[in-house]
């Protein structure tokens, strides 16, 4: 289900495209939900809740008190059955009681008016008594009014009765009728007594007094106990509204009420208009609420009222309540738990919800669910953004096809609208890559869900791919110049390649290295020789045309592919052309530089098909050209490498003599410029190969540079020279060419200082000469090297000096004992103007740096005499000296001394 995140928006089955919640929300109401958050919608749910609650509590609790209330009026209307019912029982049992007295009374009266003579009232009395079962007490009044005779005796009764009412009513009354009087209370017995009364009158009418028979009240009434009224009341009361009898059941009294005017009371109002009833009243006598149904006792002008007590009535009924109002509670108890527990679910439930929603949103992905039937039940905010969906407008299409299902875009049948979904393509289009106009690129996820629908998720990977991008740009270029770089430049010529294969022309690959590159970096800096190398890349660029590719392969090396090549001319144009227009000064912040550059050319399919072979044969021919003297080209002839087998042959070669001491060391001297004294020998080895004779020092040494022989072999040197020189006078120095290789060994300053100590040499006799290149390849360890080697007190001499860069700035970095004059300056020095003005620089700098100066390769007098005449350095050369073998040096120096001086 797609519950979670919908807020109650619905979804309509819509024909056509489906309508996209927007938001995850939708509609107007999610969005003020949205502003207001969680808290709002708790109130008004919570409050629906609540009333809910309320209603369900409202209807419990009228429904029990509806029945309750139905309940009591039934029992009510019991009750006043009951008591009517019971009333009935009673004025018909009190009716028969008072007719039993009022019998008496006649009984009597008819004897007494028979025979008043005899008339003994005790006799009679106890013979009504004992009949009746009843102790009535008798008495007779007279016409006047005064007591004639009692049962009791006339002592315990009042003597005049003229004045009572009941003698009174009789007197006047031509009816002969029972008359009950007011209860009184007897004056000594302090009993009360209810006075039966009737006249009694002769036969010929005469009026002969009245027949009184005294009830106690309570015997009148003591028929109760038999009634089932609980703690309600049985009474007797007269027409006149005073009470005769009363029995309370709850009274401890029992004569309470007794005689009692209840005139006011509800009950005689009732009683005064109907015979028979039941009204509600409170009972005058003991005041408790009572229901009391009455009945008259016609003539008797008496009223019996039985009365239930309310709470007796009610009694059970308020159990019944009492467990309803229990029931009620518990049930109201049950709606609270149940109501609250519906409001927590929802909070939680809707805080679930948002925080769902609010995660769906904060996800950087867009994510859209699509049901089977194509419609969108959820779709986060980035989904929106990412395809462009006006937020406020949900049914607005989106512009893009990005969301459609692939398949239907591409014009297959079954599409329904964009967010149609075909379960059965949902494998093939599981993932895919989708450049949108705005030239965004999104990743399109498809996850099939079981019930036909799917969620799908979109992924802006614009910035991945153009950092993707970015670094297939990275790889294949060169960061400095945007040039293709190395290998790059071997997938276009293996391109080339193949195309000249399948029936194209063919290319070259013109490998260029600048010369003196490493000075103009080391000079100015490498921020000024990255820019002289960009400017050497436009110029690469300006030359080649547009099939050409130019690329850099780091370094200061550059490398043409020339496509197309119908002949070795075109290549060998191109170099050229690149050869002259590398060579034009560059300006760079108001300096001018000038650099060269060597060329070496390789054409295919000539030189070769596959794109080492080509390379190769390119590096070749620029070592080649380099060798001769730079600043040209060469074109890769397979005799290059024929020399190159050579050059390895010789390097074997080399490392058999070394093994086998197949070398030995000669010794040139250098004199001392103005006494023209032995200095000291320079070392210079020499190889007598088994085969091949001489091999020059020039071939290989370069040779063992190469492979880095050169440092067993200058090592080797060292050792001999030294061991040689000891036989020496110690004020003959010797004099040994460190090789730049060997600069890079750890401690070669130790390594040295331990080789003077095993063979015995001062180092204060040691002069080493290092060429330009030693500072050139390796700056600051060189100058620590050289640092260390003068503190043992060794001389340091600039050997070469001239022909290399020759930078001034060297010789004031480094601190040199001396400099040596390129022998290539002396041979030249009559020749070549320039020659002689470099001499003299180098003469004048050495003056002034205070350097010792030695110039080599002096053959002629002419040369010395210059020399003399200009600086006087040192002299070295085959004039005064040839490189001679150690055995020779003895009687060279005892035949020079005196005879060089004396010639010269
Ligand atoms: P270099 O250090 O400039 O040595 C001087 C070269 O000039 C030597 O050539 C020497 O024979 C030659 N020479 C001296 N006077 C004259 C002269 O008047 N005329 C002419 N034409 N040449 C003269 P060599 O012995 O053939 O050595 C060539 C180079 O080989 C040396 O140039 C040096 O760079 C290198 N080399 C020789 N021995 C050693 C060595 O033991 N170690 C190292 N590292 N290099 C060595
Ligand atoms: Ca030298
Ligand atoms: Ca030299």
């Amino acid at each position: 289900m797609a519950l979670a995140i919908r807020d109650r928006s619905e979804t309509r089955p819509t024909t056509g495209a489906a309508e996209p919640r927007l938001g995850a929300s939708g509609g107007a109401t999610a969005r003020r939900g949205q502003k207001r958050g969680v808290g709002w919608l708790l109130t008004r749910e919570a409050i629906v809740h609540m009333l809910l609650v309320g209603a369900m509590i409202g209807i419990v609790w009228g429904s029990i008190s509806v029945h309750l209330a139905q309940q009591r009026r039934e029992v009510e209307i019991r009750a006043a059955r009951d008591s009517s019912n019971l009333a009935h029982t009673a004025a018909e049992s009190i009716g028969q009681t008072i007719a039993g007295v009022d019998d008496a009374l006649r009984f009597i009266g008819a004897i007494f008016s028979s025979d008043p003579k005899h008339f003994d009232i005790a006799v009679w009395a106890s013979r009504v008594n004992r009949t009746r079962g009843v102790a009535l007490d008798f008495a007779i009044i007279g016409p006047d009014g005064k007591l004639g005779a009692s049962s009791l005796g006339t002592a315990n009764m009042p003597a005049d009765f003229s004045e009572r009412d009941f003698f009174k009513a009789h007197v006047g009354d031509t009816l002969d009728r029972l008359f009950i009087s007011q209860p009184i209370l007897g004056r000594t017995s302090g009993r009360w007594s209810v006075l039966f009364t009737r006249k009694v009158v002769a036969a010929d009418g005469w009026f002969m007094g009245v027949m009184v028979a005294s009830v106690d009240p309570l015997w009148l009434t003591n028929l109760h106990q038999t009634l089932d009224i609980g703690r309600g009341s049985l009474m007797l009361v007269g027409t006149d509204g005073f009470v005769r009898a009363v029995s309370i059941a709850s009274s401890q009294d029992s004569t309470r009420g007794v005689g009692q005017d209840i005139r006011g009371s509800a009950l005689l109002a009732a009683a005064a208009e109907r015979d028979r009833g039941t009204v509600a009243w409170s009972n005058p006598v003991d005041g408790t609420r009572q229901t009391v149904s009455f009945q008259r006792l016609t003539g008797y002008s008496s009223i019996v009222a039985v009365s239930l007590n309310m709470d007796d009535v009610f009694a059970p009924h308020e159990l019944y309540a009492q467990q309803y109002k229990i029931f009620g509670v518990c049930l109201t108890l049950l709606i609270l738990v149940t109501g609250c527990l519906l409001v927590n679910n929802t909070r939680n439930l809707l805080v679930s919800r948002r925080i769902l929603k609010d995660t769906m949103d904060a996800i950087g992905q867009g994510i859209v669910m699509i049901d089977s039937q194509g419609r969108i039940p959820v779709i986060n905010r980035r989904a929106t953004e990412l395809l462009e969906l006006a937020p406020h407008r949900a049914s607005s299409r989106p512009p893009t096809t990005a969301l459609a299902d692939p398949h239907a875009r591409e014009g297959h049948a079954g599409g329904h609208g964009p967010y149609s979904w075909h379960p059965a393509t949902s494998e093939k289009y599981s993932s895919y890559e989708e450049v949108l106009d705005n030239g965004k690129i999104l990743e399109i996820h498809t996850h099939p869900l079981d019930d036909g629908g799917a969620v799908r998720t979109y992924t802006d990977i614009t910035e991945r791919k153009n950092a993707e991008a970015q670094i297939i740009h990275l790889a294949l270029h060169d960061a400095l110049t945007g040039l293709p770089n190395r290998r790059m430049f071997a997938d276009l010529l293996t391109d080339a390649i193949d195309m000249a294969k399948n029936g194209g022309k063919g290319c070259a690959v013109l490998w260029i290295d600048l010369d003196r590159f490493k000075y103009i970096n080391d000079r100015h800096g490498h921020r000024f020789g990255d820019r002289v190398l960009l400017q050497v890349a436009d110029r690469l660029r300006g030359v080649v045309t547009g099939t050409d590719s130019v690329a850099r392969f780091g370094g200061d090396e550059f490398c043409i592919l020339q496509r197309e090549v119908g002949d070795r001319k075109a290549a060998e144009d191109l170099a050229q052309q690149v050869v002259a227009r590398l060579s034009d000064p560059y300006e760079i912040d108001g300096h001018e530089v000038s650099l060269s550059a060597s060329l070496g050319v390789a054409l295919s399919p000539e030189n070769g098909t596959a794109v080492d072979q080509l390379l190769t044969n390119a590096d070749t021919a620029l070592y080649r050209a380099k060798e001769q003297g730079r600043s040209t080209f060469k074109r890769y002839d397979p005799a290059m490498d024929v020399a190159i087998a050579e050059r390895r042959l010789l390097e074997q070669d080399l490392r058999v003599a070394l093994a086998l001491e197949q070398l030995s060391v000669h010794y040139q001297p250098i004199f001392k410029g103005s006494t023209y004294e032995i200095a000291g020998f320079e070392a210079l080895v020499r190889w007598l190969h088994p085969t091949r004779g001489n091999v020059s020092p020039d071939v290989f040494i370069s040779i063992a540079e190469e492979s880095s022989l050169i440092v067993e072999l200058g090592q080797w040197v060292m050792e001999t020279a030294f061991v040689e020189a000891t036989r020496w006078p110690e004020s003959i120095r010797i004099s040994v060419n460190l090789s730049p290789k060997q600069f890079s060994v750890r401690d070669i300053a130790g390594r040295i200082a331990s080789t003077l100590a095993r063979t015995g040499l001062p180092a204060g006799r040691l002069t080493l000469e290092i060429t330009e290149g030693v500072l050139i390849d390796n700056g600051d360890r060189a100058l620590a090297a050289i640092l260390a080697l003068k503190a043992l007190g060794i001389r340091i001499t600039l050997d070469d000096f001239g022909t290399g860069y020759s930078s001034l700035s060297y010789l004031r970095r480094f601190p040199f004992d001396g400099i040596k004059i390129d022998k290539s300056f002396i041979m030249t020095l009559f020749e070549d103007e320039g020659s002689r003005t470099i001499v003299q620089a180098i003469l004048a700098l050495g003056r002034n740096l205070n350097l010792l100066v030695v110039a080599e390769g002096v053959e002629n007098r002419e040369q010395l005499d210059w020399l003399r005449a200009t600086g006087n350095p040192n002299i070295q050369g085959f004039l005064l000296g040839r490189p001679m073998p150690p055995e020779a040096i003895e009687a060279f120096l005892e035949e020079a001394g005196g005879l060089v001086l004396q010639n010269h």
